[in-house]
């Protein structure tokens, strides 16, 4: 038995006055997160050290009570501040990890104050959690409707095979959402059912993904015909948009539509990415892909959307978990190694690959093939030579000419209670 983190999502239908104590509850969130940063911007000034989110829970205690104005903070449920605070906690502790080089992709900045209609609207609660039907009960804001059935969520909660851990509300548009953390004990099998079998994954940039199988077979998903739709639609959306006067009622409208639009495609292409990793997952034990530096890469505009769009971290978590659920493995190729520069056959690596280069032309042996294709061979020849190191030692391994093509497992993948790595924190929607 293996606990597996996992997150359940699903939109809410709040009656209006539900409605309003969601929106009470981000903005009390918000309160004590602007709150708290102006305690701990004090205390640096005169200490040189920040509170930390106990310390601010104790001061927000004394300080509610002492102070009048602030008497409408029982409205909300104790936890959206205590919670706000532990958000705040985290990012000063990422900032300064994030400072000294110790915390991996974009630099971050010092937290900032949240903007009411800026900032997005959110608040996590802990506490009893239930859900039943169509419908979860939270703590303090009582039983609001879900969108979508939650059945089968509440059946494992019912049969105590899995546990809420916390609810995260917020809101996406115009429409609010509850992401419960859950962790679920599963029964993971010791080895995959399909031993052996691998596959090198790249996700591309017009296709979702592109793979090739120890059996030499070409895997390709494209995104989905709806996802192709709302793509479209958003482009036009975006266009309609910056052709409105900045600050006039149109440009809000279009503004609001456009958002509309973002969150549309995002839920479709996690769909999407859902049935591919699921798919994965179930027909390989071992799953290669790269490390891209996702960061890095949509620092570069061009690429950006196309980029986000393939949604590459999520489909990276989803594979961890998924992988890890079916006795399998997810490897995790170095990010410096050249996947899409090195050619499938002879080994020879390109000086120069430019993203608008679709097809793989080999300088020196003439082969030629598509880009996502040749890269996933690449991966695949790196998992099987990491797969038997893989299997002595079941932690990192480097293989290749010279290490420099260096694998490791995806962090999140092991068992837990088995290597003592934590299982992943998954943010998809199951
Ligand atoms: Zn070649």
């Amino acid at each position: 038995m293996a606990t597996v983190m996992t997150a359940y999502r699903f939109a809410l239908d709040p009656a209006p006055a539900q409605e309003r104590m969601l929106r009470s509850h981000a903005g009390a969130a918000r309160f004590a997160w602007n709150w708290g940063l102006a305690r701990c911007k004090e205390r640096y000034a005169a200490e040189r050290k920040w509170y930390s989110a106990a310390e601010l829970h104790k001061l927000w205690n004394a300080a509610k009570k002492a102070d009048p104005d602030l008497a409408w903070w029982a409205e909300n449920s104790k936890c959206a501040y205590q919670e706000a605070f532990r958000n705040l906690d985290r990012a000063l502790r990422d900032f300064v990890k994030s400072k000294k080089g110790l915390r991996k992709g974009r630099r971050l900045g010092f937290p900032r104050r949240k903007k009411k209609g800026k900032a997005r609207d959110s608040f996590r609660l802990t506490g009893t959690i239930r859900c039943a039907g169509t419908a979860v009960t939270l703590p303090r804001l009582g039983t609001v409707k879900t969108h979508e059935p939650a059945g089968k969520l509440a059946a494992k909660l019912e049969d105590g095979s899995a546990r809420v851990l916390s609810a995260t509300v917020s809101r996406t548009a115009q429409r609010w959402f509850v992401s419960f953390t859950v962790g679920e004990e599963r029964d993971a099998p010791e080895r995959h059912a399909r031993t052996g079998s691998a596959i090198g994954v790249d996700l591309g940039v017009k296709t979702l993904l592109a793979g090739v199988d120890d059996q030499g077979s070409l895997v390709t998903v494209h995104g989905p015909k709806p996802l192709r739709a709302a793509m479209r639609r958003l482009r036009r959306a975006s266009r309609a948009r910056s052709r409105r006067q900045p600050g006039s009622g149109r440009r809000r409208r279009a503004a609001a539509r456009l958002g509309r639009l973002h969150a549309r495609v995002a839920s479709v292409r996690a769909d999407a990415l859902h049935k591919a990793t699921a798919r994965l997952a179930a027909r390989y034990e071992t799953v290669v892909m790269e490390d891209l530096n996702v960061t890095g890469m949509t620092a570069n505009r061009k690429l950006a959307r196309a980029v986000s769009d393939q949604g590459f971290g999520t489909a990276r978590r989803m594979l961890a978990y998924k992988t890890a659920r079916n006795g399998g493995t997810l490897l995790v190729a170095d990010r410096w190694y050249p996947s899409s520069k090195t050619c499938s056959d002879c080994g020879s690596v390109k000086a120069k690959l430019t993203l608008k280069d679709r097809i793989f032309a080999c300088d020196y042996c003439g082969h030629t093939e598509d880009r996502d294709v040749n890269a996933a061979r690449n991966l695949l020849s790196l998992a099987a030579s990491g797969a038997e190191r893989l299997n002595a030692r079941r932690a990192a391994v480097r293989p290749g000419p010279a290490g420099h093509a260096a694998l490791k497992r995806e962090p999140g993948t092991a068992h837990a209670g088995r290597t003592g790595t934590a299982a992943p924190q998954g943010t998809a929607a199951a």
